[in-house]
């Protein structure tokens, strides 16, 4: 089934307004504060379980289990409820995406007194398509919208990977449902929704931590844990509440050079000079693979050879090693260390007072 912006266009922009209006300012989307900020009739969410466990409880004769394949939305419209029950068995990004595109149903108005559920026999064939190509248009751009896309990916390419994982979404539905609509929205000037959601989303769009190592960072459009060098499938997003864990590296100064050479301890340096003037040792930290100059073209080397943070061992953009860790300004992030989080409670305690 076809879902796209061109295509749903009004699907798409009633998705960005509803972000808008709702406040949302934390991806990936949280249904529950969505659904409690949205205005108008109640929307009830049921697991398909607790939904048939429900309705046998009524004792109901001649009762015979709902079977959903993965979502569906009823309307009651005595109540002006709705009630969304989802199929619990499949993966939660399937799971996400179908209420979604049920929302969507609902917010689109394709449920009404006289249409209180959707199915293929209720409505003729042409309508049936459209409404469900609208819902899933809908889905897609609620769940991920193309200005936050656009901004995550500061300028590097569309990597299903990395976008299904931080906005929750499965790579599939990223493929199917983000991929073309990203590009076309490119050729779009962005709403004043969109832009609202992007003001408020922008900061916290950029927060990762590792799984891998357990570092947190915020570089724009990393694609790689630069402690550990792990590939965007380990970078999850940072929530709001927390902990930083800030792997220890060196000092720089404006100019992207170590403060204090780790070697000599010299600290004047010659302005966009990458060595220490005294003893040699390397001051920027950079890609080693953006600076390298005898690597074939065709090979897309990395364009990132701006310094890079002093606690970098590899390049976030492409996952090289950094010159720092090279050349042995920065220990592996595995060697035997603390990250400066629990070293700070270490020394905390090693310069507190004698009780005597
Ligand atoms: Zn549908
Ligand atoms: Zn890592
Ligand atoms: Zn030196
Ligand atoms: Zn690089």
């Amino acid at each position: 089934m076809s879902a796209n912006i061109i295509k749903y266009r009004k699907a798409f922009d009633t998705s960005q307004t509803l972000l808008d209006i709702t406040g949302t300012d934390e991806f990936p989307l949280d249904f529950d504060v969505l659904f409690s900020k949205k205005k108008g009739a109640q929307i009830l969410v049921s697991s398909l379980k607790d939904y048939n466990t429900w309705i046998s409880s009524k004792n109901l004769q001649k009762w015979v289990p709902l079977f959903i394949a993965d979502a569906k939305c009823f309307y009651y419209s005595d109540r002006d409820t709705y009630m969304i029950i989802y199929n619990e068995c499949r993966p939660e990004a399937r799971i996400r995406f179908s209420l979604a595109h049920e929302l969507g149903h609902i917010v689109l108005e394709h449920l009404n007194d006289e249409r209180t559920e959707l199915s293929r026999g209720g409505v003729d064939d042409p309508t049936y398509y459209a409404m469900e190509g609208a819902a899933s248009t809908f889905a897609g751009n609620l769940l991920a919208p193309p200005i936050l896309i656009d901004d995550f990916l500061s300028g590097s390419k569309f990597d299903v990977e990395h976008i299904s994982t931080r906005f929750n979404i499965s790579p599939s539905a990223t493929k199917a449902y983000r991929a073309e609509d990203y590009k076309y929205w490119k050729s779009l000037t962005p709403s004043k929704h969109e832009k609202a959601i992007l003001k408020r989303c922008h900061s916290a769009l950029h927060k990762h931590i590792c799984i891998d190592c357990g570092a947190t960072f915020e570089i724009e459009g990393s694609l790689f844990c630069p402690i550990c060098g792990a590939s965007s499938s380990s970078l999850y997003y940072r929530g709001k509440d927390s902990v930083d864990v800030i792997y220890p590296g060196v000092e720089l100064n404006k100019s992207g050079q170590a403060k204090q050479c780790v070697q000599c301890k010299n600290e004047e340096h010659l302005e966009k000079s990458t060595y220490c003037m005294i003893c040699g040792k390397t001051i920027v930290n950079q890609c080693t693979y953006a600076i390298a100059n005898n690597v074939p073209c065709e090979y897309n080397p990395c364009s990132h050879d701006e310094p890079l943070p002093g606690n970098a061992r590899f390049c976030p953009y492409c996952g090289s090693e950094t010159t720092f860790l090279k050349d042995g300004v920065l220990r592996p992030w595995d060697a035997p260390q603390k990250p400066r989080l629990f070293a700070a409670l270490d020394s905390e305690e090693d310069d507190s007072p004698l009780p005597f």
